[in-house]
């Protein structure tokens, strides 16, 4: 099958430069959890990502081109794939601005907002860098059919 789109040729070259340039600080952070995790838990690639399924249900993580994901059974979460995949694309134009603009807001919605969030039925997407995720991960990974709400940041 041939691949298309960011995960093809000179696109994948270009995209890795960055990441590991413009990205670096991020994607530091992300292979140190990676060499922290690898060999406990299942790693699987994403297109240009390279996912970690780990225990729990915790949600997920991006840093760079690392992907974590600790939910059960992560294959019935397509969803969470692709939006994570969005942050990874969102670390590729910030760099290291992923930290101020999506990470920190990220992890502040996901842990200090879960439950004002249930009570007033607000959706995990109202902020504005997870709705970009995943707007960006449909769009740099395809739309994923049936896929569920997401739980992580
Ligand atoms: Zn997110």
């Amino acid at each position: 099958m041939r691949k298309t789109g960011c995960a093809a040729g000179w696109s994948r070259v270009l995209f890795y430069l960055i990441q590991f340039t413009w990205g670096l600080p991020v994607n530091l952070v992300g292979l140190a959890v990676f060499l922290c995790c690898r060999g406990r838990c299942p790693v699987r690639r994403f297109h240009n990502g390279i996912v970690t399924c780990l225990p729990g249900n915790r949600g997920g993580l991006s840093l760079g081109i690392f992907l974590f994901l600790s939910v059960p059974n992560a294959d019935e979460y397509p969803g969470l794939w692709v939006h994570e995949y969005g942050h990874t694309i969102q670390c590729l134009l910030l760099g290291p601005l992923y930290w101020l603009v999506v990470a920190v807001p990220s992890l502040i919605w996901c842990h200090c907002f879960a439950g004002w969030r249930g009570r007033r039925g607000i959706p995990y997407d109202a902020l504005y860098c997870e709705r970009w995720a995943t707007a960006w991960g449909r769009r740099w990974s395809g739309p994923v059919p049936g896929e569920r709400p997401i739980q992580g940041p």
